[in-house]
């Protein structure tokens, strides 16, 4: 074992050969964040590391840090979950790749962030485990882009101040980051994306709620639509750049998936 190794509990976000036989891997991990690694003799060592570094693995990784500083060497891998469902069902993994590239583009080379881990483990064990793929990605990314500095604003219209209250119409604007009323959105000639009073309380109980109750908090097809259009232009807004995944789910847009049952909080 080379000095200084240590390890931590990563999800994997990415790999690429090296090549003939290493493995460039880039993972997230508990402990020091993102991070990229090389695996020496990936392709050929069966005992160490075959099907264990793939994409959305989750798992246990012994590193040590090169000389340089810049990539990690990847010792051994020891499987937690390997979620290989999000590989071989074509919607889930459609789902599950939003959530790899949001994470790869919000994270930074050893940034920590315990709540987007935390986060990103709920929703791919979600998605494993066969729930509505729509729903966990609207209570991912409304959870996540309050997590890196984005929470989106649902009490009151951004602009002149009134409450979200059912009997007004209200949109969310992806520039503003929240919500608007119908009188501000018609002044601003920036409609924004309109939410029903029922997908307003959703979401802000998307906001609220602990982590290991979030699932109980279901969401009608309207509501996905309404959510992931808004939430899909707000990280388009947001990373100035495309979600390039998010072609790929809108593929399976019209085979539901969904079990969702009207809304109860
Ligand atoms: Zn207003």
């Amino acid at each position: 074992m080379p000095a200084r190794s240590y390890e931590v509990e990563a999800i994997v976000l990415d790999t690429r050969d090296h090549g003939e036989a290493d493995l460039i891997v880039t993972f997230f991990s508990l402990e020091r964040g993102r991070a990229t690694g090389i695996a020496k003799g990936a392709k050929r060592s069966k005992r160490r590391f075959v099907n264990k570094l793939e994409i959305f693995s989750f798992l246990r990784l012994t590193c040590s840090e090169s000389a340089g500083g810049g990539l990690v060497f990847i010792h051994e891998a020891d499987l937690h979950t390997p979620f290989l469902r999000l590989r071989t069902d074509p919607s889930r993994y459609a789902t599950a790749s939003v959530i790899r590239e949001s994470l790869l583009l919000a994270l930074r080379e050893g940034e920590r962030d315990e709540t987007v881990f935390r986060l990103a483990l709920w929703a791919l064990h979600g998605l494993d485990a066969g729930r509505s793929r729509q729903s966990l990605l609207v209570l991912y990314l409304l959870r996540f882009y309050s997590a890196i500095g984005y929470r989106p604003g649902l009490e009151a219209c951004l602009s002149c101040g009134i409450e979200a209250s059912p009997g007004r119409g209200f949109a969310f604007s992806h520039l503003g980051g929240g919500l608007v009323c119908a009188t501000c959105a018609a002044a601003s000639g920036h409609p924004g994306t309109r939410l029903s009073p029922g997908t307003i309380r959703l979401m802000q109980s998307a906001l609220e709620l602990p982590l290991d109750k979030l699932h109980r908090l279901q969401l009608t097809d309207a509501m996905h639509r309404e959510c992931l259009t808004a939430l899909h232009l707000y990280g388009r807004h947001l990373f100035q750049r495309d979600i390039h995944s998010w072609a790929m789910l809108d593929s399976f847009s019209d085979q539901g998936g969904s079990t969702a049952k009207p809304v109860q909080i």
